[in-house]
C-alpha cells in the first residue's frame, strides 16, 4: 500500500532551449536539447517520491520506448509502477517545450497519448490502493469523467484529496465538494474565477471566490512571487525560496508533491507550505521536469 496516490499523466518531455522563446512564426536557434520525463501526475509522483513517501503512480503509457523510460524512471526513483497500464493502441504522450534560458519562462504543448485513455474500469481495479492511501493526488491531464471518479472514491474513503487544476479546463460543479486542496497557478485562478491575479489583495479575492464554490482549502501559487493560501479561516502568505532559476517547468508538480507529502506525514499547514514552497524553489534550478525535482537530502 502507499502513503499517496497519484493518478495523472505521463509524457515525454522534448525540451528546446534557448535565450528567448520565439514569437508567432519565427524560427530561432536554440542552445540545447533533451528528452527526459514529464507529464504532470508523473512530475507530481516523482516528487512525492524522492521525499521518500510511499507514493504509487495511476496512469496509462504506450508500448513503445517512451513508456519504457516511464518504467526506467519510476524503478529508479522507488515508486509502485505496478498501477501504470501499458496500451497496445495509443502511443506514449509526449509534450514540445521551449524554455526561455534567460528567465526561465516556458511554453508548452502537450499531446497526451496514451494518459487520456485510461478508463474508470481501469482505476476501479487500483480502488483499494486510493481508499487506503493517505492522500489522493490528481490533476486535470486525464478525462475529466475519470479524474471525477476517482476524487469521489478517495473522498468517501476519508482520503485527502488534492487537485492541482491544471490544465484549467472547465470542470463540473459536482467537482469542488470533493477537493480538500486546490493548487491552481496564476493562471488557472484566473480562468476559474475571472479575477486576475497582481498582488496578495487579487489572490484573497480569487481564493474566496473559491471558497464560495465549495473548494474547502485554496493554494494558489505565485510562481517567484510564492503563494497564497486561505481556507476561510485561516491565511497565509509565503515568499519563494531565494533561488537562481533556470527551468521553472515542474515547478508546480514539484510544489504538489512536496504538499502531497506533507500531508501525508500529518504536517501542519504551516509546514506542508513551507516544505512545498521549497520543494517548488529547489525543482527551478536544474534543467527539466520530472528529473528536476529535488531530494530529501537537497533541501536541508
Ligand atoms: P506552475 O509551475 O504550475 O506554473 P508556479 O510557477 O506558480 O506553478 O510555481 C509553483 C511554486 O514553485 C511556487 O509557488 C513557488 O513555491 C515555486 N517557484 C516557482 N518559480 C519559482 C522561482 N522562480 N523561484 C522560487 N520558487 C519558485
Amino acid at each position: 500500500m502507499s502513503d499517496i496516490c497519484v493518478l495523472g499523466n505521463f509524457v515525454a518531455d522534448n525540451t528546446f532551449y534557448a535565450e528567448k522563446l520565439p514569437a508567432k512564426g519565427q524560427t530561432i536557434f536554440g542552445s540545447g536539447f533533451q528528452v527526459g520525463p514529464g507529464g504532470k501526475g508523473s512530475n507530481q509522483a516523482i516528487a512525492a517520491a524522492r521525499l521518500k513517501s510511499k507514493v504509487s503512480f495511476l496512469g496509462k503509457v504506450g508500448d513503445d520506448e517512451y513508456g519504457k523510460m516511464a518504467i526506467e524512471l519510476y524503478k529508479k526513483n522507488n515508486l509502485n509502477h505496478k498501477t501504470v497500464f501499458v496500451s497496445k493502441e495509443h502511443p506514449t504522450g509526449v509534450a514540445g517545450i521551449m524554455v526561455n534560458k534567460t528567465d526561465g519562462t516556458n511554453a508548452i504543448i502537450v499531446y497526451p497519448g496514451a494518459s487520456m485513455e485510461i478508463t474508470i474500469d481501469e482505476v476501479n481495479e487500483f480502488s483499494d490502493l486510493i481508499r487506503n492511501s493517505k492522500v489522493f493526488l490528481t490533476q486535470l491531464e486525464i478525462k475529466t469523467e475519470v479524474t471525477l471518479h476517482a476524487l469521489k472514491l478517495a473522498k468517501k474513503n476519508n482520503v485527502i484529496t488534492i487537485l492541482n487544476p491544471a490544465p484549467a479546463i472547465k470542470i463540473e460543479d459536482e467537482f469542488f465538494k470533493y477537493i480538500d486542496y486546490f493548487t491552481p497557478n496564476e493562471t488557472e485562478a484566473k480562468f476559474y474565477t475571472n479575477i486576475s491575479i497582481n498582488s496578495k489583495s487579487e489572490a484573497k479575492d480569487a481564493s474566496i471566490k473559491l471558497i464560495q464554490m465549495g473548494i474547502k482549502k485554496v493554494i494558489i501559487t505565485l510562481g517567484e512571487k510564492g503563494l497564497f493560501y486561505n481556507d476561510g479561516k485561516k491565511e497565509i502568505h509565503l515568499d519563494a525560496t531565494k533561488v537562481k532559476a533556470v527551468d521553472t517547468t515542474g515547478a508546480g508538480d514539484a510544489f504538489n508533491g512536496g504538499l502531497a507529502y506533507g500531508l501525508s506525514k500529518n504536517q501542519s499547514i504551516e509546514e506542508c507550505l513551507e516544505l512545498a514552497n521549497k520543494v517548488g524553489g529547489m525543482s527551478t534550478i536544474k534543467l527539466g521536469a520530472g528529473d528536476s525535482m529535488p531530494f530529501l537530502k537537497d533541501l536541508s
